[in-house]
Parts: structure tokens; sequence; C-alpha cells
């Protein structure tokens, strides 16, 4: 395994950047989760987008042109033969000293590391995980804008670390005003009377690219989709609830908060859902 660093690679023990960075002593950076299947990196340029405009929102100057960054994400795929996997971009500010300022750390740190991996199993694509909802609260909009994909995961850590308390995958976090507004890394719907629920943005969800194709998808196989807030009631009586994300993919929920959900399995417009996803990443992508 190579990873990519600072314009060259390097094997995974030499990967290694400054304690002052940034990235590491304030959560000063950005990041992207993107998947590869097949040897295409899906929804690239969606990524990239995203990389880029929460790049441009927090000040910070990528030292790679779209087009480079691009090439370097087919080349890291390249030299380390992945066909199937995930790939970690991060963008850390850079070294500095210990103060805040950013004009004291002028050279950021393009990292990108690829792996193979399967964060659930295959059962649980069909049986559905268990999730809570938890006390952390999404922040919106100001420090922790979810639209941009900050090192700053705090907040989703503290979620995971619920999740874990109470023995599940996957948990369900509110916003200020107690909305649904996604899971601790995935974005979140829901299905009642064949009419599929996201929350909008502005209630404190991430702009998913799984998000956005699934809303798509949803379109092509003529689904009603709806982007309105909604609460936990709405969650503990929908017919299907489902988590959608780079790593997740789309995946069922059976229970949350101990109310068992639809018929306790993945419902039919989830695996229909869920089918059409898989298909989709087979022909989409940049090679
Ligand atoms: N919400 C959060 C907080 C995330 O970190 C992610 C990415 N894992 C998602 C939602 C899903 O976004 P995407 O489909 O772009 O992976």
């Amino acid at each position: 395994q190579v990873i990519y660093l600072n314009g060259g690679f390097v094997s995974k023990e030499d990967a290694k950047i400054s304690v002052y960075d940034h990235g590491f002593l304030y959560g000063d950076g950005i990041f992207e989760g993107i998947r590869v299947y097949n040897g295409n990196i899906f929804k690239c340029k969606e990524h990239l987008d995203r990389l880029y405009d929460s790049a441009k929102s927090i000040m910070l100057e990528i030292p790679l042109t779209f087009g480079e960054m691009q090439d370097v994400l087919v080349e890291t795929i390249r030299r380390n033969e992945l066909r199937d996997g995930y790939i970690r971009l991060v963008v850390s500010r850079g070294p500095g000293d210990l103060g805040l300022d950013p004009r004291r750390s002028p050279k950021a740190n393009v990292i990108i590391i690829v792996e193979q991996l399967a964060i659930y199993p295959e059962e649980a694509y069909v049986n559905g995980l268990r999730t809570v909802s938890v006390s952390t609260r999404r922040n919106v909009p100001d420090a922790l804008n979810p639209k941009i994909k900050s090192l700053n995961y705090l907040n989703n850590i503290l979620v995971k670390i619920q999740a874990n308390l109470a023995g599940v995958g996957e948990a369900i976090m509110l916003n200020s005003q107690g909305y649904v507004a996604e899971g601790s890394s995935d974005n979140i719907f829901i299905v009642k009377r064949g009419v599929v629920f996201t929350p909008p943005c502005y209630c404190g969800a991430l702009e998913g690219i799984t998000r956005a194709a699934i809303i798509e998808l949803c379109g092509k196989l003529g689904y009603k989709l709806k982007e309105e807030p909604f609460t936990l009631h709405d969650v503990y009586v929908a017919d299907e609830v489902f988590f959608t994300g780079t790593a997740a993919e789309v995946i069922a929920v059976r229970e949350v908060d101990a109310r068992t959900i639809g018929e306790g399995k993945a419902g039919p417009i989830t695996t229909s859902l869920l089918r059409e996803f898989r298909k989709l990443v087979q022909v989409d992508g940049v090679k």
C-alpha cells in the first residue's frame, strides 16, 4: 500500500506529518471519503466540487488544481491496484505555530489513503440496522456548518460513542430545534405511504453525494421525494427508514429507539433503491 503525501508516494510507515499541523492541533482542514467501484472513481467531480467548496469557505488553499487532484487520485488507485475500495482524501491547514492564525500555516498538507472496506456485513442490508437517537445536537449553521466537510468531527464522534454505548452501529442526530438531521456519518431517509422524505440540508445534514444520487434515483424510479424537516415521531411511524453514505451505500434500519420500523427488515423501496444504486456505481465513474 502506498500513500500520496504532498506530491510523492510513500509507504504507510513513512507517511508522517508534523505535530504542528493544524489539522491535528485544531481540526483545521477538510476531507472526502470516495469510493472506487470496478476501477472507477464514483462521483469524482461531485466529491472534488465539495472539497474545493469546503476549502474556499474556510480560506484553505489547496496546492493542486481540480484537474491535478483528479489525476493524483487516479494515479493513487493505479499504484495501489485498487479495483474496489475507499479513498480518503485529506487536506489539512498544514504545519504552523501553536497559535490559531492560519496565515502561519502557509503550506497545506495533501494526503490520499486508499483502503479495502466493508463497513457492514451483507446481512445488515437485508435485515436492517438497529439504531437510536442521541442527545448530541448538530450545530447549524455556524462553526460546524454541515456544508463544510471539515476535519472537526467531534460532534460525530460523540454520536458514535453514544451509538457504541447503546450497542448499535449508527445513531440519529437531531438539530438544536429538535428536527432530525442525519446519522454520525450518513444521511437519513424515511418512507411513508410510498413517499420518500429526507431532511433539507438547512436542518443540519451534509450535502451527501450518495444522498444526491438517491434523490436522483427516486426520480428515475418514480418515487415521490420530499426534502422537508421531520421529527423523531415521523421516524418511529415510518414504513421504512434508511441511511445513505459513501461507505454505507444504502442501509436499511429495522429499529429506532426500540420501535420496530415497518416489517422489521429492509422495506421494498429501500431494497429497490439499493439495487439501483449498486447498478449505478458500476457504470458511473472516472477511470
Ligand atoms: N453525513 C456526514 C456527517 C458524513 O460524514 C457523511 C460522509 N460519510 C455523510 C453524511 C454521507 O455523505 P456522502 O454520501 O457524500 O458520503
